[in-house]
């Protein structure tokens, strides 16, 4: 069979975190790009960036922002001596400024793309056979492309739970949750995840009574336990009332709010809010993505199916992101698709998938890198770890920010550093340094040795290397 017209040498499918990146250096790398992009804001009109630009990480981490700012000036202020008497809350503006910074970062996306000669497509794709990419267009029309290679880069969509599906007043998704006009009187959180966390948090701060159901007994299972339990300290003092061990059977909204059904140890509860935010995570998003002749096959959870190069089976057919395994984070989609462009240029290209930060943007922030300690026992390594308090560092006290720690595990025979976890302020900040310890392998000692800027946030993870020895300076050692 003839070989079909070449249009491009490689087509990105989704525009987001993992693709946008992947279109870039497939450009970078000399070759012809189009990115394709289906993303629709509420008025229609097209953006690139995604979920992570559009409706998740920007907008929130926004309105994390300006939240925290409104409790600080209510609870901290006053600690600072700066009264500032009553104080009004304008969410309209702060609304405004949100949608502003995620109109500023997805323009940037097309300014990128112009420079990097990458061709933008708004319109939804489709692959066909020998990559070949249907694309519909807004208005309807539909023209096929052909490329050398093609990255599907989909990306994901909030799950939703049967008995409560999304109406789009009342039960509603994350993105609704980002954008409400005004403060919900009696808030109602399905699912304590990093999503319920970070929503729960900004519309507590900003006046909301917020309720937490949460399935699982236990609060953020993945982290570190010393880290889950001082989370949970934190989330009470704030006010977030998590119920655990709570499975929701049903919502039904009747006058006087949302009647929210829900069974936990004690038997059938029942609670009334004014909204419900249904946060209990993410599916791959591959709805009219592929042609069954196209080849690429989803598993049974609904990823595309991809090797640890993130090549699908079928030939030059590449995916990355949230729409393949691993955590829907957007970091790690960017690594994967900056990756495979790589790969498809003939370049190395690696990602260390042992070593993705998490960070969860609440107040104190959490953030960790590496194996908790109880999964380092569970792999039978002898550890040791240093805990250091933010209590202890001038730099927290003076930023009236004392509360959480860092706390660093590493091997008791090797000295290597196998985990940091961070719960305290900037925690996403500093996981960096531990990521980028972590990537060259290095020991505690390395960060023992490292001199760290006074006063910094930032010693605290330096001082956190020296607890594992019994060597803090700062603080008594245990
Ligand atoms: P998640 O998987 O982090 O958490 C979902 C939670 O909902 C879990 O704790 C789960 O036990 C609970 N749950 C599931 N079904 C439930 C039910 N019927 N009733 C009550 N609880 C239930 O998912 P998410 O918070 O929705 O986030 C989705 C994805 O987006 C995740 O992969 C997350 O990592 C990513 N994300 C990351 C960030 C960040 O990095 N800061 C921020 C937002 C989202």
């Amino acid at each position: 069979m003839a070989e079909a017209r070449l249009d491009f040498d490689v087509m990105v499918i989704g525009g987001g975190p993992a693709g946008y990146p992947a279109a870039i250096r497939a450009a970078q790398n000399g070759l012809k790009v189009a990115c394709v992009d289906a993303w629709r804001n509420r008025d229609g009109s097209s953006a690139l960036g995604g979920t992570c630009l559009n409706a998740g990480c920007i907008p929130s981490k926004a309105m994390l922002e300006s939240s925290e700012l409104w409790h600080r000036a209510q609870h901290e202020f006053s600690a600072h001596g700066i009264k500032v008497g009553s104080l009004t809350l304008d969410l309209a503006t702060m609304q405004k400024r949100r949608a502003a910074i995620v109109r500023g970062m997805t323009g940037g996306i097309a300014s990128l793309f112009k420079a990097a000669g990458v061709t933008a497509i708004y319109g939804k794709g489709r692959l066909l056979a020998r990559r070949e990419v249907e694309v519909t267009a807004a208005d309807g029309q539909v023209s096929r492309l052909a490329a050398r290679h093609v990255v599907l880069a989909s990306g994901s969509v909030p799950s939703e739970l049967k008995a409560l599906p999304f109406d789009g007043a009342n039960i509603i998704d994350s993105w609704s949750a980002l954008e409400l006009d005004t403060v919900p009187r009696r808030l109602c959180v399905i699912g304590a995840g990093v999503i319920g966390l970070e929503l729960g948090s900004v519309w507590r701060r900003l006046g909301a009574e917020v309720v937490t159901l949460e399935a699982l007994d236990a609060l953020l299972p993945m982290a570190d336990a010393q880290l889950a339990t001082e989370a949970g300290r934190h989330f009470k003092k704030l006010g977030l009332d998590i119920r655990l061990g709570a499975k929701v059977s049903a919502a039904v909204p009747g006058k006087d709010g949302v009647s929210v059904r829900y069974a936990d140890a004690r038997g059938e509860q029942s609670l009334l809010a004014d909204k419900v935010v249904v946060a209990v995570g993410r599916r791959p998003y591959t709805e009219g993505l592929l042609d069954a002749a196209s080849g690429v096959t989803l598993d049974e959870r609904g990823f595309i199916g991809v090797d640890e190069r993130c090549a699908t089976g079928v030939e030059n057919v590449w995916a990355v992101g949230d729409v393949v395994r691993g955590p829907m984070l957007a970091h790690k989609g960017k690594e994967e698709g900056i990756a495979v462009a790589d790969r498809i240029a003939g370049k190395y290209a690696h990602v260390n998938y042992e070593l993705i930060p998490s960070v969860i943007y609440t107040a104190p922030e959490i953030a960790w890198a590496g194996k908790t300690e109880a999964q380092a026992k569970e792999a039978g390594i002898e550890c040791k770890a240093g805990v250091f308090p933010f209590a202890a560092s001038g730099r927290a006290k003076a930023m009236e920010s004392t509360a959480g720690f860092v706390k660093l595990i590493a091997n008791r025979v090797t000295d290597e550093i196998l985990g940091v976890h961070i719960i305290g302020p900037m925690a996403g900040e500093l996981i960096a340094e531990a990521v980028l310890a972590m990537e060259f392998r290095g020991s505690a000692e390395d960060l023992q040795r490292t001199i760290h800027a006074h006063p910094t946030l930032a010693e605290a993870v330096h001082e956190a290397a020296l607890a594992a020895d019994k060597r803090a300076i700062d603080n008594i050692n245990r």
